[in-house]
Order: structure tokens, then C-alpha cells, then sequence
């Protein structure tokens, strides 16, 4: 039984059939949706040119006879109790489920802050198909917008309203835009790029509360004194794993639901995947979870594989893109942080190369989509020196296709 159908789960579930799994396989839903791509929510689902009536078929996650054709039902309902001794889930409605393995794809729900006035009608946040439906239509009706956190989907709202041609402001409390997620040069041609295309950008201050009047939103007061004036309000402050389940039937959870490398839990009847679930590495003693696609996805896959046979531990390069306007960022990375960084102009955008320890650990792009596939087969492997980081007409492509006959002239490779 797989409890979440977003990316994690269905993929999962998918994996199942697709590896010769026989049994039933059961995906419990709270969404009222068909499973459907989270992504465009920030992005085309705002576009006024997309039809809204057609967005909830255009986005599906898998054609719409998908799931009968491969015998998994969809449940829907919340998963309210999960009783380990039995192996039963309690769904609402009174129904309970049994299972011979668990899998939890809970996913994330977006950080509710204690802020004066966030109750307001014309405060919205982002994170479900009825959020972007409900935002998409405060949108046509809007004229200034606050965006609350410049974070991805903070951004990428901004610039779906700028392109409405409403006036917007964004309220990052950090020094720079994406500041958790990026390194400075990408964080700035970010904020670059938004400010030219009109968005008002104010950094280092953060809201204080949202003024109603009558019960709607009518601005934002900040903590330095800005007025902001506004008819619709957007948080988009982070996300929070869904581990409260989990947590209640007695897994171990800290800042999602702990895994080990096989991603289970402290059960090994549960295995937990995508945004709820933090990583343990055993041999550094630490945990990571991550929101993103490919994470919920290499999760859906792997954990599926694992339940059908022996697999090593689960390993995957985090990456995640972005698309804001003209923009399109694309980040991997093979471990958090770096000690040097290295820009590289491409033809229409550039890169910047993380390194740490001499490594090459991380590549971040601008609208520099060729290079970032080049340099992301060289992490981890490729040393300043190789790479002859100060060249002037140094060229990733090049030294990505020759790292790719060294590899084929090695004994054992296909
Ligand atoms: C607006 C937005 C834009 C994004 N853009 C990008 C992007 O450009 N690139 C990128 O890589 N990532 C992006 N992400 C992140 C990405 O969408 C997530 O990392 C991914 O969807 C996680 O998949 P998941 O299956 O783990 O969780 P989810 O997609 O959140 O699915 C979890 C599901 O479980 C359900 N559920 C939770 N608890 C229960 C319960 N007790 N019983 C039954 N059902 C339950 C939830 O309702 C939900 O439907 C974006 C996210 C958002 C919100």
C-alpha cells in the first residue's frame, strides 16, 4: 500500500507493475485530483493563456486509464492511523486497510507562519491543484500583488503576475533571492532579471502583518516600515514534511520521516519516499531531505525495486530546475556546499562550478542548458587542476567527451 499519489507515490506504484509485481497495490489520495505534475502549478497553471477547465487533464501524471489498466486502485481519503502490530491503515470513513508492505509518499505542506492578518480573504498559498486553481483566479481579479519570500515558488510567482501585468513586490527577509537553494551569482541574475522585468524586490525585511479591511487583504506592513499595498497576499515562506502520520504510529521522524539507505523507516515494513522522507547517512551521522522531482521520482523507482529484489543502497544526484519568465535554472549537486566557485559565460546564459575539496560538487545554470549536461557528468570526479579552471577558452563539452573515452576504455565498461 502506497499512501500519497504525488510524484513519489505513483511512481512507486508504477514501479510495482512495471517490475512483475502480481499482488493488489493500493495508492490512498487526500487530493480530490487526479494524480497530477505539482511543477506547473507556479508556472503554466497561472498563465491566463492556458485554459484553467483543461489544466487538471493537461497535467496528469499518468494518462487517465493508466492506473485500471495496471489494477492499482485509487483511494481516496486521509490516512489517519497506521497500526504497526496488525499492519492495517486506518482511512476515513471508518475504512481500515491491510498491507504487506508500506509505503509512506506523504509529501510536504507549505509552512504556516504566525503572521497578523495571514487568515485574510486575498491571502493564498501554494501548494495543491485547488491552491493554484483558487490563486489563478484571485489573479485575474488582482492588481498588486505581495509575494511573501523569495523563494522558488515566491519567484515563480512573481513572475507569472508580472507577466499578467500586475504590479508586484517581493519580501525576502534574506540578502538575496533563493538564498537557501543557490549561490550569489545565480541569486543575482535572478533578482537582475525580475527587476527588469518590474518587480519590486525588497530584501533584508520581512512582513510584519497583513492590514483587511472588511475581512480582505488590503497590504502588507513590514518590519522596517514599508507600506505595501495589495489585493492579494502570496506565502510562499518553505514547506514542511507531512510526517505527522508516521510520527503518531511511532517511527522515527525528525524533520520528515527518518530513513536509512534502503529508505525505511525504523519499521522495516515501511519504507518512506520523496519530500516527507530525510536520508540518513550512516557514515556521517546526518539526515537530508529534499523537495524536488527527480528526489520523489529516484525514490518511486528505486523503493519499488527494492520491495521486488535485492538492490544496493538507494544513491542519486539532487538536482531541480526552475522556470521563471525568460529564465530557466538547472541545479545539481552532488553534496551540500562549496569553497570555490567558478563563473563560465555561455552563449545565452552562463554557469557557475561549485567546487569543494578540489572536487567539482555542484553545477547551477542560467540559460546555459549544453554546458550544465556536460559538467554534471564530470562531478565528483574532476579536479581544478584537470579542469584548468583559469583557462580562458576552457570548455566543459570537451572535457565532459574526453572523461566519457576514458570511461569506455576502462575494463568493465559496456
Ligand atoms: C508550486 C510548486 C512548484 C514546484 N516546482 C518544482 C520544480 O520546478 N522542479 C522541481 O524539481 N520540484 C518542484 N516542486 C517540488 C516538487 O513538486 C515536489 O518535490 C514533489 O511533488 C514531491 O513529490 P511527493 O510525491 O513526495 O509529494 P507530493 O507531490 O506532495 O504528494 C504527496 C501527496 O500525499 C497526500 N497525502 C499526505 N498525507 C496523506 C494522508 N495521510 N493520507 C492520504 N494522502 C496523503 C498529499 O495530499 C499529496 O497529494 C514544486 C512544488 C510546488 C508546490
Amino acid at each position: 500500500m502506497v499512501i500519497g499519489a504525488g510524484h513519489a507515490g505513483v511512481q512507486a506504484a508504477a514501479g510495482l507493475r512495471a517490475g512483475g509485481y502480481g499482488g493488489p497495490v493500493t495508492m490512498v489520495t487526500t487530493e480530490a485530483h487526479f494524480p497530477y505534475e505539482r511543477p506547473p502549478l507556479s508556472k503554466e497553471a497561472l498563465d491566463q493563456e492556458v485554459d484553467a477547465a483543461s489544466l487538471s487533464f493537461s497535467l496528469s501524471l499518468r494518462p487517465h486509464d493508466f492506473f485500471t489498466d495496471h489494477r492499482i486502485s485509487v483511494l481516496r481519503g486521509q490516512a489517519i492511523e497506521i497500526d504497526r502490530l496488525s499492519q492495517r491503515v486506518q482511512i476515513t470513513g471508518g475504512r481500515r486497510l491491510g498491507y504487506d508492505h508500506l509505503v509512506l509518499a506523504t509529501g510536504a505542506s507549505p509552512r504556516r507562519i504566525t503572521l497578523p492578518g495571514a487568515a485574510l480573504v486575498g491571502v493564498h498559498e501554494l501548494r495543491t491543484m485547488s491552491d493554484a486553481l483558487a490563486l489563478r483566479s484571485a489573479l485575474d481579479r488582482a492588481r498588486r500583488v505581495v509575494v511573501l519570500g523569495g523563494g522558488f515558488i515566491g519567484m515563480e510567482v512573481a513572475s507569472a503576475a508580472c507577466k499578467r501585468g500586475l504590479h508586484v513586490s517581493v519580501l525576502e527577509q534574506g540578502d538575496r533571492v533563493l538564498g537557501r537553494a543557490v549561490s550569489p551569482p545565480v541569486s543575482a541574475a535572478v533578482a537582475a532579471h525580475h527587476r527588469a522585468e518590474g518587480v519590486r524586490l525588497l530584501l533584508g525585511d520581512q512582513a510584519d502583518r497583513v492590514v483587511g479591511r472588511n475581512g480582505r487583504a488590503v497590504g502588507v506592513q513590514t518590519v522596517a516600515g514599508e507600506w505595501l499595498p495589495a489585493d492579494l497576499v502570496v506565502l510562499g515562506v518553505g514547506s514542511i514534511a507531512e510526517d505527522g502520520l508516521a510520527r503518531r504510529a511511532g517511527l522515527a521522524t525528525d524533520d520528515g520521516v527518518l530513513v536509512d539507505e534502503w529508505l525505511l523507516t525504523s519499521d522495516p515494513r515501511i519504507s518512506a519516499i520523496g519530500d516527507c522522507a530525510s536520508v540518513g547517512d550512516a557514515a556521517t551521522g546526518t539526515s537530508r531531505r529534499l523537495e524536488s522531482i527527480q528526489n520523489a521520482t529516484d525514490q518511486g523507482s528505486y523503493v519499488a525495486a527494492r520491495i521486488l529484489g535485492d538492490v544496493p543502497p538507494y544513491h542519486a544526484l539532487p538536482s531541480f530546475w526552475s522556470n521563471q519568465g525568460a529564465l530557466k535554472l538547472q541545479m545539481v549537486r552532488s553534496v551540500p556546499g562549496h569553497d570555490r566557485l567558478v563563473v563560465r559565460q555561455g552563449d545565452a546564459g552562463f554557469s557557475v562550478l561549485c567546487l569543494q575539496d578540489g572536487l567539482l560538487t555542484g553545477v547551477e545554470s542560467v540559460n546555459d542548458s549544453a554546458i550544465h549536461m556536460a559538467a554534471r557528468r564530470l562531478l565528483s570526479r574532476i579536479t581544478p587542476t584537470e579542469i584548468e579552471l583559469e583557462e580562458v577558452d576552457f570548455d566543459v563539452r570537451k572535457l565532459a567527451r574526453r572523461a566519457m573515452t576514458v570511461d569506455a576504455a576502462l575494463p568493465g565498461s559496456p
